[in-house]
């Protein structure tokens, strides 16, 4: 007579809980991980700052931009100007 004990306990699966990086190399000085991404969620403005070399830019954003948006923004206007 085999009881059979089947007891499927789920491994408890971790969540790696990563916050979306808001750090990102700056394109005018090069340093890596010195551009803050903020966004104003009540303004729905994006803004991006280096922190070595004060480069700033803002842009318009919304309740689905997420900080790399921003970044990218940034990266297309960087480019557009020269
Ligand atoms: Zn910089």
């Amino acid at each position: 007579m085999g009881r059979r004990k089947s007891k499927r306990k789920g491994a408890p699966r971790q969540k790696n809980i990563v916050p979306l990086p808001i750090l990102f190399d700056c394109p005018f000085c090069n340093h890596k991980q010195a551009c803050e991404v903020k966004i104003d969620r009540i303004k729905n403005l994006g803004r991006v700052s280096c922190t070595v070399c004060q480069e700033m830019y803002q842009t318009s954003a919304n309740y689905l931009t997420e900080p790399i948006d921003i970044y990218n923004d940034w990266i297309d206007a960087c480019e557009k100007e020269n």
